[in-house]
């Protein structure tokens, strides 16, 4: 059956690292058997100045029917002074909230021809491959009450709750586990026990749901000891699973290790698996308009669409296969380019993942 994906270029490089994605997707089209439709739609400052809004009614519905959305990034200074409702980030709030988007799974993956650009040793992050699924829709950022009082001493003190229901962990811990499974088997979940009675419950749920997934190999750990561990001996970790406010700080923590934000992609899920897929950089206003934007985390996204949304596993291997090989050619964007490598623009990149796909 052929499933229709929206395509969201939004603003800055977006509309350039997309376009490289989607030079991916029709070579897979035309030689792969891939049936797709795609249908592309504005989102962000482009759709605010078009229409006055960063999410146009006609975007948010073709998200709703479509089976996957790929994102490029959205946002740029001549936005920023808008009112918080209309700037471009919104526009993202509402797709995660509207699509019930609950789970996010950011990899973090060092290509070993990239080793040298991590701040870490290289034996501590070379091969580095680990998967962090963290829960986008509750926990503190959300909880109620929330606010800043006045104390009766006229102080004034701000205060926030940690809320989780069972079935918000539940259901991101399924998430995690069924990563795991696709992965190496093995899951740490990520909380803060000893302290928090939300962080006891969250345990208490994970090790429910454990039972499931006998095959994966649970573990558990303090989210002080999960930061530390992961610049200590980042490989110890397949799969990490937490609540959205450790997963917040940890997965751009891990996001470091591999020293190359151009180089990651990002899904989020919702209870059937339907996904949004987007490079975990923004707009990148600095860089926008060059032809110099490294598109390989967005292409990257689309590798995981075809793992966690399309059930297209091989695939997803084809693409990544692709990208381990024009690494192994010494192509490099400016971003991730050491001395002696050959230098390429946004399109030359795109243009050598597509001539490899397969081969
Ligand atoms: P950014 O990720 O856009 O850029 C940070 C730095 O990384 C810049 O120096 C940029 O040139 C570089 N960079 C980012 N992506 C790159 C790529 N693919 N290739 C090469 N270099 C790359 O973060 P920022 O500068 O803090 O934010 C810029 C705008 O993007 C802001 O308006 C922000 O709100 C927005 N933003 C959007 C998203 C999103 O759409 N998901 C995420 C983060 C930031």
């Amino acid at each position: 059956m052929t499933k229709k994906l929206a395509v969201l270029p939004g603003d800055g490089i977006g509309p350039e690292v997309v376009n490289e994605a989607v030079k991916v997707l029709e070579r897979l089209r035309r030689d792969f058997g891939l049936k797709i439709e795609l249908e592309t739609a504005l989102v962000g400052g482009i759709a605010y100045d078009t229409h006055k809004h960063p999410l146009p009614d006609a975007t948010l519905k073709l998200a709703k029917q479509a089976d996957a959305v790929l994102l490029g990034a959205v946002g740029g200074n001549r936005w920023d002074t808008l009112a918080r409702e209309l700037r471009p980030e919104k526009a993202l709030l509402t797709l995660r909230s509207e699509l019930r988007l609950f789970a996010n799974l950011r990899p973090a993956i060092l290509y070993p021809q990239l080793a040298s650009a991590s701040t870490l040793k290289p034996e501590v992050v070379a091969g580095l491959d680990l998967l962090i699924v963290r829960e986008l829709t509750g926990d503190i950022y959300f909880g109620e009450p929330r606010g800043v009082r006045t104390l009766e001493s006229g102080e004034r003190q701000g205060f926030n709750t940690m809320l989780y229901a069972e079935h918000e962990v539940e259901r991101v811990a399924r998430v995690a586990f069924a990563a795991a499974r696709k992965r190496r088997c093995k899951l740490c979940s990520v909380e803060k026990a000893n302290v928090l009675e939300t962080s006891g419950l969250w345990r208490e749920v994970v090790l429910r749901v454990a039972k499931d997934y006998s095959d994966v190999e649970l573990s558990h750990m303090y989210v002080d000891n999960a930061a530390m561990q992961l610049v200590r001996a980042p490989k110890q970790f397949d799969v990490i699973v937490t609540g959205n406010i450790f997963g917040d700080i940890l997965s751009d923590e891990a996001a470091m290790l591999t020293g190359s934000i151009g180089m990651l992609p990002s899904a989020s899920l919702d209870a059937a698996n339907k996904g949004m897929y987007e490079p975990i950089h923004g707009s990148a206003p600095d860089i926008a308009g060059k032809g110099v934007a490294n598109p390989l985390a967005t292409i990257l996204s689309v590798a995981m669409m075809f793992r966690y949304t399309l059930n297209e596993p091989s695939l997803a291997d084809n693409i990544e296969q692709a990208v381990s090989r024009v690494l192994d050619q010494d192509l490099r964007t400016g971003d991730i380019y050491t001395e002696g490598m050959k230098k390429v623009g946004t399109s030359g990149m795109g243009d050598a993942v597509v001539s490899m796909l397969g081969s």
